[in-house]
């Protein structure tokens, strides 16, 4: 009698302890499909990286997003050289200073200031070359 007992009281804990799993589990699947929408306390969400940059890092995003190369990392152009299509040379000051391999197998480079304005020749073999303004420093 004493060892039914033990045994019905066994199996009723066992019973409880599955019910209970079984309801921690129905309020977990509950709240798993239940849209739960987590905010920020200002209301607004998370910001994102172009809503919060500020200065050079904003102005370089932009210009990645508008498809530029504000690095200058990406190969140059080709250019002829010409008066009509001369060789544009980036610079964030007024002038900067550019050599020239005025043929392909030239082993000297002529070296000269190319100022901003018009373009101007190299002294050399009298490519065209012009200065345009770059404002991201790289
Ligand atoms: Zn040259």
């Amino acid at each position: 009698m004493l060892s039914t007992t033990h045994a019905l009281l066994a199996s009723l804990r066992v019973t409880m302890a599955a019910r209970a799993l079984l309801a921690s589990t129905l309020r977990v699947s509950r709240l798993a499909g239940r849209t739960v929408h987590v905010r920020c306390a200002s209301g607004g969400g998370i910001p994102t990286d172009e809503q919060q940059a500020t200065g050079l890092e904003k102005a370089i995003m932009r210009s990645m997003k508008a498809g530029t190369d504000p690095y200058s990392m990406l190969k140059p152009k080709q250019y002829s050289g010409s008066k009509q299509d001369p060789h544009i040379v980036p610079s964030i000051t007024n002038k900067r200073i550019v050599g020239c391999v005025c043929e392909e197998d030239n082993t000297a480079i002529v070296w000269f200031w190319l100022h901003e304005g018009e373009a101007q020749r190299c002294p050399s073999c009298g490519s065209h070359y012009k200065l345009v303004p770059h404002d991201l420093p790289h």
